[in-house]
């Protein structure tokens, strides 16, 4: 059977302990206020998207699992904790959803809908009208910043993480 003209979608943690793949569409693209996710992205909102129609698998390493409700397991990195999964295994609509942020191209997976808005926290809608800035323009953290070496997974599969040598 070709794949050859699924999409395809890489992702992981921060540090790379795990790592996936999803080849096909991807489901509903969502943002969840509900105080559940909340706390299980230790966030204001919970990005998600289903890959409940797609071939899902780990390619490296596999999640913690915390479970959070009788329905729900929630997983992450059990080594730097970034959160990565909301599971209902035995719900076959909800399914397996993967946290957007986690992967490697996000900008790709625009939401489409919100869920828990009765949790919508007060101020969220107005953070777009928040006076913004460029990284580099926080002037007393210019010098820090030209010297910092991310030690973060890159945005793309690797053979080998953490690398041998020291080039990332
Ligand atoms: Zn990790
Ligand atoms: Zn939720």
């Amino acid at each position: 059977m070709s794949l050859d003209n699924e999409p395809i979608y890489t992702g992981g943690c921060q540090c790379g302990a795990v790592r996936f793949r999803v080849e096909g569409a991807l489901g509903d693209a969502s943002i969840c206020h509900c105080r559940m996710c909340q706390k299980a992205f230790g966030n204001f909102y919970a990005p998600l998207v289903s890959v409940r129609d797609a071939q899902f698998r780990w390619t490296r390493g596999e999640p913690k699992r915390f479970r959070s409700s009788n329905h729900v397991l929630r997983g992450f990195c059990g080594e730097c904790g970034t959160p990565l999964t909301f599971e209902a295994p035995e719900n076959s609509i909800a399914g397996i959803a993967l946290a957007i942020g986690a992967f490697d191209h996000p900008e790709e997976i625009a939401p489409q809908i919100q869920w828990g808005i009765e949790a919508r926290l007060p101020y969220v809608d107005g953070l777009h009208e928040l006076p913004g800035h460029d990284t580099m323009e926080d002037v007393p953290a210019a010098g820090y910043l030209a010297t910092l070496v991310s030690y973060q997974h890159p945005d793309h599969d690797t053979d080998q993480w953490p690398p041998k040598d020291a080039s990332r």
